[in-house]
């Protein structure tokens, strides 16, 4: 497999964009491949090479790349202009489609990433209950706005340090962090901070240490603790929402939230961010209140109009289904490789999310810590050279897409034999 051109075009991306990139975890060492073009399951490279994608954006791409229709929804878009910075009935009937599917949003506002998102949607949490704290996940991401990027493993250091330089200490001291599935922990930080508690924003599945699962019950205590201490819960669903169901983890796990965040998947491979909650929550936002939030490019009508397309082809092709049914077929074919290799690895996940764990079954964030991660980052580019683009980190779970083919799915599992062994 060469990779000449990409190793070339590295060197003068490198002079141009920090680390040769756009956004950090592309830089894969030596280089990152750059790619050319890409349609249904498949990525080619500027080299030629060609990829199954089980990266996929990073979460997005649910009906693969360049899906048909919504290419053809976004072309009709393009053809009636694409930026007007008026309201727009598709926005409307965007709006409305997702409040009937998410009972946890009775109204929302349309942003342009997932980072916006839920710094959006702590402000409004902040805003609504006029105190200032507000708890995550320790490895949980939500964006990169300042307030979220604190560091994990300060442990009984309970104030957040920054994650960064740039972002001042002042910025971050309000961000509290509990382990995943440790009600216990969660539930004293709950007691101890409740006077300047505002919000409690966890991944309902953590997908980006994983997907890592909440355990049992997990999340319905979750959802009694915080209602009964009235702190605002917020679910990011930015990968998970339209992807463990139509209705997201909230969906699948029977929890209602007060405040659900959404992207990736809902703007159908054009940027999109939502946040959404209870009205008294979200009529606090500008103009209605005062809570302050804009955007020029917020409502976006083509991602509008791509996410009217996704929604549509999810629901009419009962994607969900088989996608589950696809991910069950290859998790159990993933299990029986690493058994049969007698290896003590995980493989874990829902749905269309995957990743085997060089490790331990991890419950939270210092679990995974203890996976081979550089052991990982041998067997990508193993991977690689077989034809499958898995994402560079352990930390980053793989997708399905409704594009992967049967054919697809066996190679998938007889490269990661071949590449395990
Ligand atoms: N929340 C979660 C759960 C995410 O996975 C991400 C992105 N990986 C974000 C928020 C931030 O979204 P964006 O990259 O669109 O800003």
């Amino acid at each position: 497999m060469s990779l000449d051109k990409s190793r070339e075009l590295y060197q003068k991306a490198r002079t141009l964009l920090p680390g040769g990139v756009s956004s950090p975890v592309r830089a894969i060492k030596p280089y990152p491949f750059y790619t050319q073009s890409a349609s249904g399951s498949k990525i080619t490279d500027i080299d030629g090479n060609e990829y199954i994608d089980c990266c996929l954006a990073y979460g997005p791409n649910i009906l693969g790349h360049a899906n048909p229709n919504i290419k053809e929804a976004v072309i009709s878009q393009l053809d009636k202009g694409w930026l007007y910075g008026t309201p727009t009935e598709p926005e409307v009937s965007l709006a409305d489609r997702i409040a009937g599917l998410y009972p946890s949003i009775d109204m929302l506002r349309f942003v342009s990433t997932g980072t916006e998102a839920t710094m959006s949607a702590l402000r409004a949490a902040r805003g609504f209950t006029g105190k200032n704290k507000f708890i995550k996940i320790e490895g949980g991401f939500h964006g990169a706005h300042d307030a979220v990027l604190v560091k994990a493993g300060s442990g009984a250091t309970t104030l957040g340090k920054p994650d960064s330089l740039g972002i001042p200490g002042d910025f971050t001291k309000h961000t509290l962090q509990v382990p995943f599935n440790d009600i216990e922990t969660l539930t004293s930080f709950i007691e101890k901070y409740n006077d300047d508690l505002a919000a409690f924003i966890l991944e309902p599945v953590m997908g980006n240490i994983g997907p890592v699962l909440p355990e049992g019950d997990y999340l319905r205590e979750v959802r009694k603790v915080t209602e009964e201490n009235d702190v605002v819960l917020i679910f990011d669903e930015v990968i998970t929402g339209f992807r463990l169901a139509m209705g997201g983890a909230q969906e699948y796990y029977g929890v209602t939230p007060d405040m659900t965040t959404l992207g990736k998947i809902v703007g159908g491979g054009l940027p999109i961010g939502i946040f959404g909650g209870k009205k008294e929550i979200m009529e606090m936002v500008s103009p209605s209140g005062s809570v302050y939030q804009a955007g020029t490019f917020s409502g976006s009508p083509t991602s509008v109009a791509a996410g009217l397309a996704v929604l549509d082809v999810l629901e009419k092709e009962d994607v969900h289904k088989k996608l589950s049914a696809a991910g069950d077929d290859l998790r159990s074919g993933l299990s029986d490789i690493v058994a049969d290799l007698g290896l003590d690895y995980t493989v874990s996940g829902l749905s269309s999310m995957f990743k085997i764990f060089f490790g331990d079954r991890p419950l939270d964030y210092q679990d995974v810590l203890k996976c081979d991660k550089e052991g990982y980052i041998k067997f990508f580019f193993r991977m690689l050279d077989s034809g499958i683009f898995l994402p560079p980190s352990q930390f980053e779970t793989n997708f399905l897409s409704a594009a992967h083919t049967g054919d697809d799915l066996e190679k998938i599992l007889s490269a990661y034999e071949a590449n395990l062994k």
